[in-house]
């Protein structure tokens, strides 16, 4: 849930439920309240609202006892004569009492009959409202002084004496039970209060809170250089979309500065194999100098081999610090490439014919074969594509160990997969793609092989490596710098292919890589 839909739900948790709460709670808390009342009073609950009490208190009194006293009326004029019975009295009061009522009958204005001698002793307290001479026959008033409701009947016994029954009700009660209504509903109210905040409180911890402390503490965990802790926040709102940013942001952070750490290594490993590549040759000539200055050259003969040394090992370190030039200058991106469209078959044909002069006066043969398409055109950096067939032929014969040397270069179409059709399309009017799909790219893939001595497989893996020299060749007397397959890499590379090698020790060795066609079929060279 985004924040702004948490904000809303906030909104209705703060207000609409406490308030629906409320009501539900106070409407529960009147309604026991009242059957507690119209049970204790003998209230007909058909004609009595349940909030009369608080509304409408006079209703409430006056149905306080209706029933019991529409009975004794009916009773007063059907037959008055059973108020004289005491045994009658007695049981009608006994169940009277137990509501808080009870009944006084009065007979020519003496007592004749107290359900409760407690309340009224004599018949003076009894605050009486009729007189005795002009006696009516109903009336309803309050007692403040005794909390009472007095219901009283005048009526005439058979004999013609005046009756008057009072019912008299006791409601000292009813403040008390209102007084623990109100207390109820406010604790209600308290309690409906407390827990919607307290979920509320707990709610906006864990879907806001939570995930910014998980944030806070995973910000001062980069600020103090570990980048290996990850954040783990499953929300799908705004923090926790910000927090997968964060994530993310860590993990690339993560391998700058691993690739940062690795490219340090790299340079380390360079300078050393560098001073050690520079050293050897160095030496030499150091050594072959002196050997002169010191005149252990005495004849021409010694000092002109001293001088072809020096300047043969001045060679290496000159073809060295080319290949170093050329490598970093790959590797920072600083090489400026000339892309230009050639035709395949021209451009191959031009190359070997540059080279093989130079491999027949070495005793090699070179066979060229292209089974592609004639018209096919490559995308390429003409000079630098020439160093990549330079650097794999020239280590073909760098490292020929055969009397009868020999080189193939092989050209054909790779096999790529055509690419699944999508599965929706946009189409236009005329039936064509709204969206056409780009084809995918194609490719040409070039082999050369050799018949040399070949490569261990332990180090296939790195001959692509800089400075990487199998052993075999380190100490052997071939010179090299370990960098040329490197420089290879990293020209197909930047060509958009991909190179590898596949040997057999003591067979030869098979160089493969791929170059992007270019689609526009231009034929020129
Ligand atoms: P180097 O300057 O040593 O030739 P490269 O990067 O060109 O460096 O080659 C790396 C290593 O791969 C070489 O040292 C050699 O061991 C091996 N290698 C490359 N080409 C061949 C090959 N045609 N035959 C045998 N070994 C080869």
């Amino acid at each position: 849930m985004k924040i702004r839909g948490k904000l809303i739900t906030a909104f209705f948790i703060m207000t609409i439920i406490p308030i629906a709460l409320i009501f539900l709670c106070v409407t529960a808390i009147l309604n026991k309240e009242n059957s507690v009342l119209a049970d204790t009073y003998n209230i007909n609950e058909e004609t009595f609202h349940n909030y009369d009490i608080v509304i409408n208190p006079v209703s409430f009194f006056h149905h306080i006892a209706l029933a019991d006293y529409q009975a004794i009326t009916k009773l007063t004029e059907e037959s008055p004569d059973q108020f004289l019975d005491k045994q009658f009295l007695d049981k009608a009061n006994k169940s009277l009492l137990k509501r808080g009522a009870y009944i006084i009958i009065i007979k020519d204005s003496q007592f004749y009959y107290i359900g409760n001698k407690k309340k009224f002793e004599k018949l003076e307290d009894i605050p009486i409202q009729s007189s005795y001479d002009e006696p009516a026959s109903h009336l309803t008033y309050i007692d403040n002084k005794t909390s009472s409701i007095i219901k009283e009947i005048s009526f005439y016994f058979t004999d013609h004496a005046l009756g008057q029954a009072l019912l008299v009700v006791d409601f000292s009660n009813v403040p008390s039970r209102w007084f623990s209504a109100v207390k109820d509903i406010v604790l209600a109210i308290f309690l409906i209060l407390f827990s919607t905040g307290t979920l509320l409180v707990i709610w906006i911890y864990q879907s806001i809170l939570r995930p910014l402390d998980t944030l806070r503490l995973a910000t001062m965990q980069i600020g103090t250089g570990n980048l290996n802790e990850p954040i783990h926040v499953s929300s799908s709102d705004e923090i926790g979309k910000l927090c997968r940013d964060f994530e993310e942001m860590r993990i690339r952070l993560k391998s700058m500065v691993e690739e940062q750490i690795q490219s340090e290594e790299n340079i380390r490993e360079m300078i050393s194999n560098i001073s050690h590549d520079l050293k050897t040759p160095i030496t030499a000539i150091k050594g072959y100098a002196e050997g002169i200055l010191d005149g252990v050259a005495d004849t021409p003969e010694k000092q002109q081999k001293y001088l072809q040394t020096i300047y043969a090992k001045a060679n290496d370190v000159t073809y060295l610090i080319d290949e170093l030039s050329l490598f970093s200058k790959v590797e920072r991106n600083s090489f400026a490439y000339n892309f230009v469209s050639v035709n395949l078959e021209n451009y191959f044909t031009d190359c070997i014919e540059d080279v093989s002069l130079d491999l027949e006066s070495k005793n090699i043969t070179i066979d060229y074969y292209n089974t592609t398409d004639k018209n096919t055109c490559i995308l390429v950096d003409t000079e630098q594509l020439k160093r990549v067939l330079h650097n794999i032929i020239e280590n073909a014969v760098k490292y020929n160990d055969k009397p009868d040397g020999h080189i193939s270069v092989r050209i054909e179409e790779t096999k790529t997969k055509p690419a699944a059709p999508p599965l929706y399309r946009q189409l236009k009017e005329d039936g064509s793609d709204l969206f056409p799909q780009k084809k995918p790219d194609e490719f040409i893939q070039v082999q050369i092989e050799d018949n040399g001595p070949g490569i261990a497989a332990n180090d296939i893996p790195h001959i692509f490596d800089r400075f990487y020299r199998a052993d075999a060749s380190r100490n052997s007397s071939k010179r090299g710098s370990g960098l040329g397959l490197a420089i290879v890499r990293m020209i197909i590379s930047d060509h958009g292919g991909k190179v590898w090698a596949e040997s057999i020790e003591g067979v030869g060795t098979s160089f493969y890589f791929t170059l992007k066609k270019d689609r526009k079929e231009v034929t020129t060279n």
